[in-house]
């Protein structure tokens, strides 16, 4: 009947520590979240790249204009046949011209600081993708886990009825009632004549008791 008895406290105890474990799992579950690469960062740079995209469309509504101007100035020097006028229409298109160069230059440097903000958004996009992935494959782990245990628990848990049942009533109330009053284990084992829960030395036993149990903390013996 101990074998049973005993058989019945592992299962039980093991009961705990699932539970225990689904417990810890829970907690962990609420605890790991998606953690946001930076998109705070993100929208700074989205902005700053709108900015370019405006920048760039000014500068380039500058040169249009900047290039009919050059061609009314090189018409007029075309048509043109006073020297005086001829002259100060060359300066004219001559200025123009640089203006134009500049526009040109500086749209290229825009550019170039446009191509290095979206490779930057690029790269931020990336990293929250793979932290979304790190995150789905946690969350996952833990749901198969949680799974597992709770299988196992239900299929433990009819063991242990199972068990209960076959167990006589007297021998798993006092089961029941030391449980209740010390924490498991009850059912501990005797060594060279000590108890070795509370470490008092036992009578020898004589008789033919159903338990044997310690005669101080009365814990059941396992013999
Ligand atoms: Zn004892």
């Amino acid at each position: 009947m101990i074998e049973k008895l005993k058989k019945l406290q592992d299962k039980e105890i093991n009961q705990d520590f699932i539970k225990t474990q689904i417990l810890d799992l829970k907690t962990k579950k609420e605890t790991i979240s998606f953690i946001d690469a930076s998109p705070q960062r993100l929208e700074i740079l989205k902005g700053i790249l709108k900015k370019h995209d405006q920048k760039l469309s000014q500068l380039d509504d500058k040169n249009v204009n900047s290039v009919e101007k050059l061609k009314v100035v090189e018409q007029k020097y075309e048509e043109n046949i006073q020297v005086k006028e001829l002259e100060v229409a060359y300066q004219k298109a001559n200025s123009l011209k640089e203006q134009i160069s500049k526009l040109e230059n500086e749209q290229i440097s825009v550019m170039e600081e446009k191509e290095g903000v979206e490779k930057e958004i690029e790269q931020q996009e990336d990293e929250i993708k793979s932290q979304k992935r790190i995150y789905e494959e946690q969350l996952k782990g833990l749901n198969t886990n949680l799974t597992e245990l709770n299988v196992t628990g239900k299929k433990e848990k009819k063991e242990i009825e199972v068990l209960r049942q076959e167990i006589p009533v007297d021998i798993l109330a006092r089961y029941e009632k030391l449980k209740h009053k010390l924490k498991l284990p009850v059912i501990i084992n005797i060594k060279d004549g000590y108890c070795t829960a509370c470490g008092m030395e036992q009578p020898s036993y004589t008789g033919k008791q159903k338990l044997k149990t310690c005669v101080n903390c009365s814990r059941i013996f396992n013999v």
